[in-house]
This record gives structure tokens, C-alpha cells and sequence, in this order.
């Protein structure tokens, strides 16, 4: 009888106790929206992105449905009942299998990638990882036993990282390792400053960035402490995919240099 009330007691009362936590969490730190300010309602639960943004601002994002090229994720207007290659990548060899990118980078989710990066908004990598979260849905990823997967960072150019502060890629592949429970290791480092890319081609971007990543100064020492160590699968991380010029020089090096023999590209948005 004992035991029958107990249980009893405990299905009424956690739920009225995480209620009461949740509203009193609100009442100390009442949400206010990401995209806009706005304070989101105390009952905002459940979906991650209903955490950070309010219902006007989530109806703003868009995110990348099918159809979308094969390759780099270039989303088309229109129907398609078989998979595409879009025309950049018709006859191109690029180094990644295929890119994913969860949300056009347009109106709030462009503004929190800004604010991230630019204004060093470091708190804003939460909701960026929950945006990114939605690319795992992707049918191809989601059959794949990501265990022996690892996460690894597009990486900055040390001075750069000096200057913001931070790699927003490496925060996005933390944060995402502790959710997913996926290994992140910066594997790579960037040897040299680019330019800014804005106004070049897609094969000029390629040309910029050749030769521009190498393997970071700690993979040789940690291969020579275990040399056995390698991941035959890497998922590499970054904010923004535009041309997927960065991305194919990054995989190259990985393919390269690790042994890496299949490589995702996962990014939160698609210019
Ligand atoms: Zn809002
Ligand atoms: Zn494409």
C-alpha cells in the first residue's frame, strides 16, 4: 500500500516540480528572444529552437528541404523526384562526399551567425548548435552509426582567432560533442591569411585556398604518443557554407594526411 501511494505521489509530483522549476527559472531569468528581444512566453518548452526564439522569429528561418543537390547541398526551387547534381558540381571532383546545411542564411539565423562571429557573441553558440542539429535529420547522416565519427573544425588563421577571440567552428564541434557525445578534435590549422572571398568565382575560391590548411602542430604529437589512433570518418563543422571551396580544401588535407576516408560537411546555414 505504501509503495502504491509513493508512486502515486512521485507521478503527481514531478511533474508540478519541474513545472514549478521551469516557471521559477523564468521568473529569475525570464527568456528573451535571440532573433528580436522579445520575452518568449514561461510554457516554451520541448523544441530546442522554441528555447531561443519566439514564434515570429522562428517562422522567419528557412530550412533546407529537399530537393538539394547531391553534393553541396544547393537547395532548388522546383520538383525533382530523383537526386541532382547542381551545375557547380556537374564535373567537379570535390574532396567531401556531400555537404548538409540546415537553414538558408537569411533573416534571424543570419543575424545570429553575425552576432557570433562579428560582435563575439559567444553565448549565441547554443542555439547555432541546435540550428545545425537539424542537418543530422538529413536521411544519408541519419543512417550512418556516427561511433566512430569524429567532429573537426574548419580552423582560423591564428591571428584572426587572436582577434575574435575564438574559432566560432571549434565552439559549434564542442558544444555539438557534448549533445551527440561525438568525439571533436582541431585536426587542422590554417597556415595562411586569405583574402576575403566575397567577390570571387567558385574556381578562384578553389585556387585561393589551395595549400592553405595542413595538419595542427598537435596531431604529431599525439600520433607519435598513439600512432594506432585514427577515425576512418570525420564530420567537419563549420557556420556558413558558400562555395564549399573551403570545405574541399579542408577535406583534401584530411584525406590526405589522416586517412580520413569519408568526410560530411555540416554547416548551421547556406549562403
Ligand atoms: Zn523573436
Ligand atoms: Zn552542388
Amino acid at each position: 500500500m505504501l509503495e502504491i501511494i509513493k508512486a502515486a505521489s512521485a507521478a503527481l509530483c514531478q511533474p508540478l516540480l519541474r513545472a514549478a522549476g521551469n516557471f521559477s527559472l523564468n521568473m529569475v531569468y525570464p527568456r528573451t528572444c535571440l532573433g528580436c528581444g522579445l520575452l518568449i512566453e514561461a510554457q516554451s518548452s520541448g523544441q530546442a529552437m522554441e528555447l531561443w526564439l519566439c514564434t515570429y522569429c522562428r517562422a522567419q528561418l528557412n530550412p533546407i528541404e529537399p530537393p538539394f543537390c547531391d553534393c553541396c547541398g544547393e537547395p532548388f526551387s522546383g520538383k525533382m523526384d530523383s537526386s541532382f547534381l547542381c551545375p557547380n558540381c556537374q564535373g567537379r571532383q570535390l574532396a567531401f562526399d556531400y555537404a548538409i546545411s540546415a537553414y538558408k542564411a537569411e533573416g534571424p539565423l543570419r543575424e545570429l551567425i553575425h552576432g557570433f562571429k562579428y560582435n563575439r557573441d559567444l553565448a549565441l553558440r547554443g542555439v547555432l548548435t541546435d540550428a545545425i542539429a537539424l542537418a543530422f535529420q538529413e536521411p544519408r547522416l541519419k543512417s550512418e552509426n556516427l561511433s566512430d565519427w569524429l567532429l573537426v573544425p574548419v580552423p582560423l588563421h591564428w591571428s584572426r582567432q587572436l582577434y575574435r577571440g575564438f574559432n566560432q567552428s571549434w565552439e559549434l564541434c564542442r558544444q555539438l560533442s557534448k549533445q551527440a557525445g561525438i568525439p571533436a578534435k582541431a585536426l587542422l590549422r590554417r597556415s595562411r591569411r586569405t583574402p576575403r572571398q566575397v567577390r570571387l568565382s567558385r574556381n578562384q575560391r578553389l585556387e585561393n585556398m589551395r595549400g592553405v590548411f595542413a595538419p595542427s602542430h598537435g596531431h604529431w604529437l599525439s600520433q607519435h604518443i598513439n600512432p594506432q589512433k585514427h577515425w576512418p570518418n570525420v564530420l567537419l563543422i563549420d557556420d556558413v557554407l558558400t562555395t564549399g571551396a573551403t570545405a574541399h580544401e579542408c577535406a583534401r588535407v584530411l584525406r590526405a594526411h589522416f586517412g580520413v576516408q569519408k568526410v560530411v560537411v555540416i554547416t548551421a546555414a547556406r549562403a
